[in-house]
């Protein structure tokens, strides 16, 4: 819990990042079967986006002459699809929550770190799945008895950069609004989470929002919401009802945390704004991520961003095994210890009630 302030200080409006609009929509014919994909299909159309239907259930013509042509083309196409079989055996995805299950796959953003660059086969088109209430309704199976059980739907994509095509994150929430134990959890670079606020989430969504300072953000996080927009995002997110907000328990994700020239006067700016805007009751928690790199995401990032601003010297890296046996580029020890410590200590300060949930 935050500490009461004794007025809510009135912030200035903050830009609004501009919606994502793909150039290209396809609906396969066993998406158009599904009442949730129609429903899609209907709010893609009222968005003025022609719809491309699909003879067949498989994607093709995705590619383009080059890995980049390829990046371009597949992250201006939004494919209306449903999930494959496998979809439904839940992976475990610690530490972030129990189990991981996906709205989607891929995200219109253009991080030049993506976590999901090697980690999604094929072109980086963005996916949105379309028997969406049987994907719900299969949760309920992982569901662990008399204790609360937690389910994370962001790590094969940003659910809210493409909800306002979608509509799926929204009834993700009222879904899990009206379930026992059963909690959601997603993360976000960006900002459009005012039809969020109204929503009957019953303390089950623990929304997040990923922050990091204003050079990264601008720098190597091209097609999101700027880092004011997301902190006012978390802000409206966090905000009792009573005072017109969401009133969800919220949190920060500081990633990908990379100690760059005068990073302590930085990341100290941007704990200060977070710390600004939550200047009323509420509950926050914070997660801590450093940069990481494998040598797969290496190379394909360098393919789709060939003038890169991420470092991906592994001399200036040390490496660690990941739990497949792979390897990936971490900060050496004294790095992480010095960036561990600063974090600690300047949160325990700022947010005394806030845990962090883990630090990697
Ligand atoms: Fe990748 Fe996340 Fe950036 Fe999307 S917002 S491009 S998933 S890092």
């Amino acid at each position: 819990m935050i500490a009461v302030q004794e007025e809510v200080v009135a912030k200035p409006v903050v830009r609004k990042s501009k919606l994502w609009m793909p150039k290209r929509v396809l609906i396969t014919p066993a998406a158009l079967q599904e009442p949730w994909g129609q429903q899609m299909y209907e709010r893609v159309k009222s968005l003025g986006l022609p719809v491309e239907e699909l003879k067949q259930n498989r994607l093709t013509d995705l590619r383009g002459e080059d890995e980049r042509e390829t990046y371009r083309k597949a992250k201006s196409t939004l494919a209306i699809v449903t999930t494959p079989a496998s979809a439904f055996k839940l992976q475990p995805i610690p530490p972030s929550a129990d189990y991981q299950f996906h709205l989607a796959e891929g995200c219109p953003a253009h991080c030049q770190y993506c976590y999901l660059a090697g980690s999604l086969q094929g072109p980086p088109v963005i996916r949105t799945y379309a028997n969406l209430p049987a994907i719900l309704e299969n949760l309920k199976n992982y569901q662990k008895p008399g204790q609360v059980t937690t389910f994370e739907a962001s790590c094969y994509t940003d659910p809210l950069g493409i909800e306002h095509l979608t509509g799926s994150l929204s009834e993700t929430i009222r879904f899990f609004g009206e379930q026992e134990n059963m909690h959601l959890r997603w993360v976000s670079k960006f900002d459009q989470v005012d039809h969020l606020l109204g929503l009957a989430h019953n303390g089950n969504t623990h929304p997040r929002l990923s922050l990091n300072t204003n050079f990264v953000a601008s720098l190597m996080e091209g097609g999101t919401a700027s880092v004011d927009a997301r902190i006012e995002a978390l802000r409206k997110l966090a905000m009792p009802k009573a005072m017109g907000g969401g009133g969800y328990k919220v949190g920060v994700v500081l990633a990908p945390i990379m100690p760059l020239p005068d990073w302590e006067e930085q990341y100290t700016h941007l704990l200060d704004r977070i710390e600004q805007a939550l200047n009323f009751p509420c509950e926050v928690t914070f997660e801590l991520i450093t940069h990481r790199f494998t040598p797969g995401s290496k190379a394909l990032l360098q393919e789709w961003y060939p003038n890169t601003s991420v470092d991906f010297d592994e001399t200036n890296r040390t490496f660690k095994f990941n739990k497949f046996g792979g390897k990936k580029f971490v900060y050496p020890a004294v790095t992480m210890g010095m960036l561990r410590s600063f974090f600690q200590s300047e949160l325990k300060r700022r947010f005394p009630e806030a845990p962090i949930l883990y630090w990697t």
